[in-house]
């Protein structure tokens, strides 16, 4: 049975990839659905940190600069977009980094002189009340919380007319005459002008033969919850690849490992011991908090941290917007951006062509 959408556009893949793409697509008129496996938001979009920015943005490439410095330079009117538009507020705040030794100082303040929308100031820890001494502090990184901006986005999507299609897990992208035929998934076969995969760990895997040399994984990161009656801390603080992060109404979360273990998403003993022993280190009190929650999500791991985006070298009417590793939710807004300018051919906001490499072709 072959489902006629009457889509200009199928997204495969509910997370924020899927949601940004989607929205800006309808944002330009076009009909569009997202098949989505389970449910939109759930996966590592939902279980992702929401700092918009990278860790250390001294350690990383242009491409991944680039990509991330425009994302967070759209964040603010996008967040504020989509709580207009749905009463749902992301909180979006500017807290800043703290960034606890040992990391590369004059690296870093050369990238800071270098990029002078990431200002950059010599602290001294012990002002934040942490048992560091100095520190690096970057005023103008921002925050999210990914649950909130989740669900802003799947309802904006939703009242400009997009479809989503829940437990609707593709299974095969049919080929014909170097195009896109159909999807199949198990409610039958989707048809659309155009396809569009953001499904991020899985992209690969669901690509199959048409991946090319993609080179796509999972990467699992494992995140604390803890809640205080007050936020014990100002800002983000980060050590090497711990974080925590404080919510405005006492939350605090902590993260997070890097683990090549496949698509196995379980929590273990082990990283919820290491995270919180560290933590306590940085800030003592919480040794006698109890933990709320802690979870693992599968982020799309890409070499050097650079995402693919946009269209299939040889098939016509399949784009790719997937791999963006660590900085998914920072990117969001730019990649959504980048690949709608690539289907609409408008200008790009700056050279985009080292997106198209992680191909191989
Ligand atoms: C612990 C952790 C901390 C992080 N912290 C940050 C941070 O602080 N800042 C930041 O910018 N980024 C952070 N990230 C990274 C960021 O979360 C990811 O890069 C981003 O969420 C990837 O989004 P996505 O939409 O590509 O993937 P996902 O959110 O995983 O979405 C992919 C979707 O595709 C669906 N899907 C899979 N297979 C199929 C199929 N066959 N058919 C239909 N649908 C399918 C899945 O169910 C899923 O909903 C973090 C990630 C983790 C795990």
């Amino acid at each position: 049975m072959i489902r006629l959408l009457n889509s200009d556009f199928l997204i495969i893949g509910g997370g924020i990839a899927g949601l940004s793409t989607a929205q800006r697509l309808l944002q330009q008129g076009a009909l569009v659905t997202v098949l989505e496996r389970g449910e939109v938001g759930q996966e590592a979009s939902w279980a992702g940190g929401g700092i918009l920015s990278p860790l250390c943005p001294w350690n990383y490439p242009d491409e991944v600069t680039h990509l991330t410095t425009h994302g967070a330079e759209l964040f603010p009117a996008w967040a504020q977009e989509l709580r207009t538009a749905t009463g749902i507020d992301p909180e979006y705040e500017k807290s800043g980094m703290l960034v606890l030794p040992s990391f590369d100082a004059q690296a870093a303040e050369q990238w800071c002189a270098k990029h002078s929308a990431y200002p950059i100031h010599q602290v001294c820890a012990k002002h934040y009340n942490l048992l560091q001494g100095d520190a690096l502090y970057l005023p103008e990184v921002a925050q999210v919380r990914n649950p909130r901006l989740l669900r802003a986005l799947r309802q904006h999507v939703e009242s400009l007319g997009g479809r989503i299609i829940e437990k609707c897990a593709v299974s095969d992208i049919v080929v014909k005459n170097g195009r896109v035929k159909t999807l199949s998934t198990p409610s039958g076969k989707f048809n659309a002008r155009g396809y569009i995969v953001t499904a991020g760990a899985w992209s690969k895997e669901i690509l199959g033969q048409h991946a090319l040399r993609l080179d796509i994984k999972p990467m699992r990161g494992q995140m604390l919850l803890f809640k205080f009656d007050v936020s014990p801390l100002r800002h983000i603080v980060l050590q090497d690849n711990l974080y925590l992060i404080p919510r405005r109404d006492g939350h605090l979360l902590i993260g997070s490992t890097l683990e090549d273990v496949g698509f196995d998403q379980h929590t273990t003993r082990e990283a919820r011991d290491m995270l919180w022993q560290r933590a306590q280190k940085l800030l003592p009190s919480l040794r006698d908090m109890s933990l709320m929650q802690h979870w693992a999500g599968l982020r799309p791991a890409s070499p050097h941290n650079i995402p693919t985006i946009g269209r299939h070298p040889q098939l016509d009417n399949l784009y790719l917007n997937s791999g963006h590793f660590r900085y998914g939710v920072t990117m969001a807004p730019a990649s959504a951006e980048i690949l709608l300018n690539e289907i609409t051919g408008a200008k790009q906001p700056f050279d985009v062509t080292p997106y198209q490499a992680g191909w191989g072709t």
